[in-house]
């Protein structure tokens, strides 16, 4: 046996030993996302605005959840309600535009926690991967909750 094989051959059995005692061992892969890890009773996800018992929209525009964010990931535009919107939108005023850049947010709750209406919960799922800066903008379209289904 040469001298170098002499150094290295100790190491190459360790290296085999631990190769050999991780084959018997539990696999810890997840294959995400047909399978997802239990996750905990605080754990924050996406953002979701809510509606009330009536099915309309309990978000009243009044900024403070973009006051408290300490990101500035939160844009809106409030809008009055006319008449007929009633069902749609609990108070007078509502976000005709509300958007989260999901970029900047670090999932905090802070938004959660200032919002005096019971409007937004960080109750979502998970934050996927996507490919472009503008589909992290995340508008009504994917915020709002499901209608009710009467
Ligand atoms: S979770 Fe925090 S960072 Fe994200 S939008 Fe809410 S306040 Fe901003
Ligand atoms: S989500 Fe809550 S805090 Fe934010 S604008 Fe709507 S009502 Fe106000």
């Amino acid at each position: 046996m040469s001298f170098s094989e002499r150094i290295y051959l100790p190491s190459i059995l360790k290296g085999l030993a631990i190769t050999f005692k991780h084959i018997f061992k539990k696999r810890e892969t997840i294959f995400y996302p047909e399978q997802e890890r239990p996750v905990s009773e605080n754990w924050r996800g996406l953002h979701s605005l809510k509606r009330d018992e009536k099915g309309r929209e309990r978000c009243t525009a009044c900024g403070l959840c973009a006051l408290a964010c300490p990101a500035e990931a939160i844009t809106m535009v409030a809008a009055e309600r006319k008449k007929g919107e009633e069902g749609l939108y609990r108070e007078e005023k509502y976000a005709a535009v509300y958007e989260i850049n999901m970029l900047r947010c670090i999932f905090c709750g802070l938004c959660e926690e200032a919002c005096p209406k019971e409007a937004i919960y960080l109750d979502g799922p998970i934050v996927e991967a996507d490919y472009l800066r503008k589909d992290f903008i995340f508008g009504k379209d994917k915020l709002v909750e499901a209608p009710l289904k009467s």
